[in-house]
C-alpha cells in the first residue's frame, strides 16, 4: 500500500546520524536525513493537495506565503524550501509535513482577526517543522500508529470516504511537550519578524471558544471536536504563552477584567 511505503521510507532508507538541532538546542539523533524528510513531506502534500483542494484565491495564498516568508526568514531551519498553502476546509485547523509543508484550512484563515493571529499559527507549524516534531513522532511510534490508523481505517471505511491514511497520518495530534515547545518557537519567530507576538494569544482564545462550541452538547467522551484532536491543551498552551510573553500567567486576565 502506497501510504506504508511513504511512512516506512525513512526507517528504510535513512541511516542514523547526529546532529545538532538550533531550535531544540540539543544534539538529536536521527534516522530520516533533511533529503528523505522532504522526499517524505512531498509525497504526503501531494495527497492532502489532492483531498483537500488548494483554495483558488491567488490574493489569499499571496498573503499567507507573504506571511509565511517573514517567519521563515527568521526561524531556525532556513535550509528548507518551505510551502505554504490555504486548503479547503472550513474546520478552524492547520498542520505542517515533514520538510517544510504548512497548511492553513479555509475556516482557521476566516476565524483570524488579523495578520498577526494568523502569523501566529503559520510560527507555530513552522516551529514543529524546526524542532522536526513530525519526523520524532513518525520515528518513534510508527508501528503501533500504522497499527492504530489500519484498524481506524477497516472500522471507519476511511479510503472509501476519500480520506488517506497519509492525510490522516499528518493529522494526528502532536504530544503535549511539543505542542509547548512549539509555542515558544513561535513565540521567539513573532517577535524577530516583528509581528504583536500577542496576536498568539488572541488566536488560542479563539480556539478554546471553538472547542468549548463544538463539545458544549456532546455527551462526554462520544465525540470530540477534530481541532481538539490535533491541537490538545490549549487551556494549557494559553497559560504557557501568556507566561512566555508577560511572565505572568493572568496578567492578560487581569487587563480584560479591568477594561
Ligand atoms: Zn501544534
Amino acid at each position: 500500500m502506497r501510504w506504508a511505503a511513504v511512512l516506512l521510507m525513512p526507517l528504510l532508507a535513512g541511516c542514523a546520524r547526529d546532529s545538532f538541532n538550533l531550535a531544540t538546542q540539543r544534539e538529536e539523533y536521527s534516522f530520516t536525513s533533511t533529503e528523505k524528510e522532504v522526499a517524505m513531506g512531498r509525497q504526503i502534500a501531494r495527497q492532502v493537495e489532492e483531498e483537500l483542494a488548494v483554495v483558488a484565491d491567488e490574493p489569499l495564498q499571496d498573503r499567507v506565503r507573504a506571511l509565511g516568508a517573514r517567519i521563515v526568514g527568521v526561524c531556525d531551519r532556513k535550509e528548507l524550501i518551505y510551502h505554504f498553502a490555504v486548503v479547503k476546509d472550513d474546520e478552524v485547523n492547520a498542520f505542517s509535513l515533514p520538510g517544510g509543508y504548512v497548511y492553513l484550512n479555509a475556516g482557521l484563515v476566516k476565524a483570524a482577526a488579523n495578520d498577526d493571529e494568523l502569523a501566529s499559527v503559520i510560527a507555530h507549524e513552522v516551529g514543529h517543522v524546526c524542532a522536526r516534531h513530525a519526523v520524532k513522532r513518525y520515528e518513534s511510534s510508527l508501528g503501533s500508529q500504522l497499527v492504530q490508523l489500519a484498524a481506524i481505517a477497516s472500522r471507519q471505511g476511511a479510503a472509501a470516504r476519500g480520506v488517506s491514511i497519509a492525510m490522516q497520518a499528518a493529522q494526528l495530534a502532536y504530544a503535549r511537550d511539543d505542542e509547548l515547545a512549539a509555542d515558544r518557537l513561535a513565540v521567539k519567530y513573532l517577535k524577530a519578524a516583528g509581528f504583536d507576538p500577542r496576536g498568539m494569544l488572541g488566536f488560542l482564545e479563539k480556539l478554546r471558544e471553538v472547542d468549548r462550541n463544538n463539545t458544549q452538547y456532546l455527551p462526554r467522551g462520544v465525540v470530540r471536536p477534530r481541532y481538539a484532536m490535533t491541537h490538545p491543551y490549549v487551556p494549557e498552551r494559553l497559560r504557557a504563552a501568556k507566561e512566555a510573553l508577560f511572565g505572568v500567567a493572568d496578567y492578560v486576565d487581569y487587563l480584560n477584567t479591568s477594561e
